[in-house]
């Protein structure tokens, strides 16, 4: 790092300012946000040491960039600002404690909102008509981009009720996550490049000559400002300020909180992170107001932000780190899958080295190659996964196609993509010793027979000892051959041993899936075991008994045939019998329990005494339906804890929403509860 620190300024305001056009102007960012805000705060840093080095043209002195030539000139009516981030409860704490020195003494209460991570917008109405649409451009000068916003439909063109004679509302146009996905998956399909995010897809959207590709885009927008008015209320805070522009018919998001103290700020915070994926929408932190407009006057704004408002942002998702080589894994079907090898990098809260790439058309489309910079993005509990390649920093130097090997590196047997097929296999068989192990591996997992103490160590070590071939030799495992293993005592042999004699024992159903017959998960697994509670049932039921069961439809059919006329099949189903493997389901006494049969219902959030499989199960031994979204068709929302927008959405249908203890009576007493 330079030591001279006029010399490292000029060179971060350089940088800046480079990846700034193309993340503003472009909607192509080259780097991460992390990365750029560790700039943006370097150069602040020296700025607060050195203020001789300070100048006006500094962006820790400016708003976004200039707008650009493409679309006219708006000049704003109050300057757009950007917001001071805090990226640690520290951070925010400082915050407060700069707001209760402005103002010496507390402030009267603050606002929180979901910060969304869009791009911010300013909507002109003259007595209540949408007369223009501008981006935030520098903060003084935006884009006039009227055409594209009057085809969001949650941008009312004119307002409801009582409307001021002039006013300028902000708020931020977002893509839902759902638009989005389909939106890449077009692109895709049309062979252009995907999005590297919703928000650059938004910007991208807005910022459109054409008005008909917009409308496509399915954009939205969550107003959270008023930016200048003439007439109109008395409004003396925030709060009150959201309140009228959801009276006016403006979206205003229904997160927002007024909280009194900061303890009620840091729960609002941490319950905003829990629940981040529980909207349809990006958010990338919390904003936090102070309430009281008053106070807002009092504290002012610095040359680039306001002083009485924070935006508290979430630990990033998205990072870019260089992807060193591609491999591929054979799974429990036989599919052969790349993944990348990847730099170690931080990113959603963990340190990720490998990431999925899925298949080889995917590669090619993304046009992702080894030695590439990429984006890795892990959000949630999901899979990291490589964004996108960072083609700019391509530039210069050649880096090959990657292409799946023709052969096994396992058992070296054929690779082949059938055709219409996205996915390569590996023809091998279980002769592949990856894909026997990815089989029984899941087979004893928990998703599987839930057998302990067999995980992938101990899979790996009886496969490679020659002592299983396949899932029926588990439950012919002596202790004798066990003990025979290194650090294998008395103790982990009879525990080990104990379980598997507890799994020959499990419903019919787990079985079926622990098979990982394409298809059948364990929802199909149990629609099929309750009409056919025997495998030997299952076996001879012909297509149109399977096709007429509720849930079951060709596919599966066709998948569950081709199963029960492979020969290895046959030799499994006897092999698993032989070693006393419970092939049937006991008659329940009194025949089955159909109490709830006709409900459909559906399980969100956490439960205290059930994980989700096993309330679903619980429900669907009764003879409820249990489905992923709400409708109009569902009879009841059993909402733990932390529900999300299931609940939003059952509250707005008027569903009705049961508790754990209530969902305990439904499955105890039947379904009067609901009548109530
Ligand atoms: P910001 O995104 O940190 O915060 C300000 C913006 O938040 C507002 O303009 C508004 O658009 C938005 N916002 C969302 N919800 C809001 C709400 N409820 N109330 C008020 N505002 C709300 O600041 P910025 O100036 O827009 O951009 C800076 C950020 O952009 C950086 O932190 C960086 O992460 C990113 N950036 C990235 C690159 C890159 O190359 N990757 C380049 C430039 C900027």
């Amino acid at each position: 790092m330079s030591t001279d620190p006029a010399a490292e300024v000029e060179h971060l305001r350089q940088t800046i300012r480079h990846h700034a056009h193309r993340y503003y102007v472009l909607d192509d960012p080259e780097i991460s946000d992390v990365e750029y805000d560790q700039l943006f705060r370097r150069l602040e840093a020296i700025e607060a040491e050195h203020p001789e080095l300070v100048t006006d043209d500094s962006p820790t002195r400016q708003v976004g960039e200039a707008p650009s030539a493409a679309f006219a000139p708006v000049t704003h009516r109050q300057p757009l600002f950007s917001l001071d981030n805090a990226d640690s409860l520290e951070a925010l704490e400082a915050w407060e404690q700069r707001v209760v020195r402005g103002l010496e003494r507390e402030a009267a209460g603050y606002t929180c909102e979901l910060k969304i991570d869009g791009l911010a917008v300013s909507l002109t109405y003259e007595n209540g008509r949408l007369v223009q649409g501008a981006t935030r451009g520098n903060g003084l000068v935006g884009e006039d981009i009227t055409h594209t916003i009057r085809t969001i439909d949650a941008v009312p063109l004119r307002l409801r009720g009582d409307s001021p004679p002039l006013m300028e509302v902000r708020g931020e146009v977002y893509m839902p996550l759902t638009a989005f996905e389909e939106l890449n998956q077009r692109q895709l399909d049309a062979g252009a490049a995907p999005f590297v995010n919703p928000r650059n897809a938004a910007a991208g959207s807005v910022r459109q000559k054409d008005p008909a590709i917009s409308a496509e885009r399915k954009l939205s927008i969550w107003c959270y400002q008023v930016g200048y008015l003439e007439g109109g209320p008395p409004l003396a805070s925030q709060s009150e300020t959201l309140e009228w522009l959801g009276e006016l018919g403006l979206a205003v998001n229904p997160a927002s909180a007024r909280v009194e103290t900061r303890a009620e700020v840091e729960a609002y915070v941490s319950r905003a992170l829990e629940e981040r994926h529980a909207h349809d929408y990006q958010t990338d932190g919390v904003v936090i107001k102070v309430d009281s407009l008053a106070e807002q006057d009092a504290l002012g704004f610095t040359a680039r932000s306001p002083r009485w408002a924070i935006a508290f942002k979430f630990p990033a998702e998205e990072r870019t780190t260089t992807l060193k080589e591609i491999k591929v894994n054979v799974g429990r079907t036989g599919a052969v899958t790349p993944y990348a090898v990847l730099e170690p990098v931080f990113v959603g809260g963990a340190t990720v080295t490998h990431a999925t790439l899925h298949n080889e058309g995917e590669l090619h489309r993304k046009d992702i190659r080894p030695g590439d910079v990429v984006t890795v993005r892990r959000a949630g509990d999901v899979i990291p996964e490589v964004v996108g390649p960072v083609l700019s920093a391509r530039q210069g130097r050649r880096l090959r196609k990657w292409h799946m090997p023709k052969r096994c590196p396992f058992c070296d047997n054929p690779i082949v993509t059938e055709e219409g097929e996205a996915r390569a296999r590996c023809t091998g068989g279980f002769a592949c010793p990856s894909r026997l192990r990815e089989y029984l591996f899941y087979f004893s997992s928990r998703s599987g027979m839930d057998i302990e103490g067999l995980g992938y160590q101990t899979v790996d070590l009886l496969m490679s000892n020659d002592v299983i071939s396949d899932p029926a030799d588990i439950f012919t495992l002596d202790a004798d051959t066990l003990l025979g293993f290194e650090g294998w005592g008395e103790v982990s042999v009879n525990n080990l041993l104990g379980q598997i004699e507890r799994a020959k024992d499990r419903p019919l159903a787990r079985l079926l899936t622990a098979l990982g017959i394409p298809l059948i998960g364990p929802t199909v697994a149990r629609t099929l075991t309750r009409r056919f509670p025997s495998i030997d049932r299952l076996l001879a039921a012909s297509p149109d008994e399977l096709e007429a069961i509720d849930g079951v439809g060709p596919e599966i059919v066709a998948s569950l045939q081709a199963w029960a006329t492979d020969p290895e099949t046959v030799r499994l189903i006897d092999k698993l019998r032989a070693a006393g493997v419970r092939l049937e389901d006991p008659e329940p006494e009194g025949g089955r329990d159909e109490t709830l049969a006709g409900l459909t219902l559906v399980i969100t959030g956490t439960l205290d005494d059930f994980s989700r499989e096993a309330a679903k199960a619980a429900a669907e031994d009764k003879g409820a339906k249990v489905t992923g979204s709400v409708s109009k068709k569902t009879s009841a929302l059993v909402a733990g804890a932390n529900a999300g927008s299931k609940l939003a959405k059952a509250t707005d249908l008027g569903v009705p929403v049961l508790d754990e203890a209530a969902f305990k009576k439904l499955l105890a007493d039947g379904p009067g509860i609901l009548d109530r």
